[in-house]
């Protein structure tokens, strides 16, 4: 996690935070806190459709410690896993993401990432279609985001509840790709909606021949199962425009728009409508 440049990410990542971390055992303790203590926040990145509109938000979650101050998820994450807290946590992600959501127009998703707990709870497709309508979240509007680490066993359980997410007309995204084990049976027998390639094939594209290699055959691929592409970590214009060229339908990264919080996102998205309207300068246009 320390080597992500994210702002307010890395950099908060001092020398007292790391003696805080070996002590493990309180940060879990306080974690156990931080939901009733409101210190768990969201903050949205936005993604681009090519050429250049935003067509919605990863919810990413956030800790803010009175003490230690904003721990990245990379070092909570994993932690909350381990003690069997990720399921409460993502259900209240869940909410909070979706409630977020019905105030931005409703040409716009949302995304929002599932722990492997919270995918193998059982109990996913129920509150979900609980959430949704609690909030009067269109269902088409929210996108899942699961790692292939979730689905290391291609269990009937793990298909039964993707095929059910997708009758409900949920999107599923498959995060990461390319990290992992990239198994191709997962395409073969899970219905993904959509494909997000890592950025560590993103980060060298401009002078890498393999990761050009990668990436255009993984957008071949895709393409070919009916599957869009999405490209994380997308820093430079040499890289947007190069995946633009290679017909990457969407883009998310730091050139375009950084994790930002609600009120932010939601500007965000005043703005943008305001400058595509007028047709003058396109300020979101990075490329
Ligand atoms: P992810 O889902 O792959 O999210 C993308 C990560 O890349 C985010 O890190 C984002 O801030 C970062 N990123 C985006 N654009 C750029 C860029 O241009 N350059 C660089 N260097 N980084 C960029 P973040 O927010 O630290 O999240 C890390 C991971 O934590 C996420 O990876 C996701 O796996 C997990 N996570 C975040 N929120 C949640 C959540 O609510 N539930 C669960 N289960 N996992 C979450
Ligand atoms: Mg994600
Ligand atoms: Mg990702
Ligand atoms: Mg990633």
């Amino acid at each position: 996690a320390a080597k992500r440049d994210g702002r307010g990410c890395a950099r908060v990542f001092n020398r007292s935070m790391l003696l805080l971390l070996e002590q493990r055992e309180n940060l879990r303790r306080s974690l156990r806190m931080a939901l009733e203590r409101s210190e768990l926040y969201l903050e949205y990145q936005p993604l681009f459709s090519t050429p250049s509109s935003v067509v919605g938000f990863e919810a990413l979650l956030r800790w803010r410690h009175p003490e230690i101050g904003t721990i990245p998820p990379g070092v909570f994450i994993p932690i909350a896993e381990a003690d069997g807290l990720m399921d409460e946590i993502g259900r209240w992600v869940l909410e909070e993401a979706c409630r977020e959501a019905t105030t931005w127009p409703s040409s716009l998703t949302v995304s929002v990432n599932l722990s492997p707990a919270q995918f193998l709870s059982g109990s996913l497709t129920d509150s979900v279609a609980q959430v949704i309508d609690a909030v009067g979240l269109r269902a088409d509007r929210l996108e899942f985001e699961i790692t292939e680490t979730v689905l290391l066993e291609q269990t009937i359980d793990n298909l039964d509840t993707l095929n059910t997410l997708n009758v409900l007309g949920i999107r599923i995204s498959l995060d990461d790709f390319g990290t992992y084990y990239s198994s191709l049976s997962y395409l073969k027998n899970f219905p993904f909606d959509t494909l997000k390639i890592d950025q560590y094939f993103i980060n060298d594209l401009e002078t890498d021949q393999k990761s050009q290699t990668i990436v255009r055959s993984i957008i071949g691929l895709a393409h070919g199962l009916g599957i869009s592409v999405t490209a994380e970590g997308v820093e430079t214009k040499g890289q947007a425009r190069w995946l633009k060229k290679e017909g990457c339908d969407c883009l998310q990264g730091n050139l375009l728009g950084r994790p930002m919080g609600a009120e932010a996102a939601r500007n965000f998205v005043r703005r943008s409508a305001h400058v595509t309207s007028s047709g003058k300068e396109e300020r979101n246009r990075a490329v």
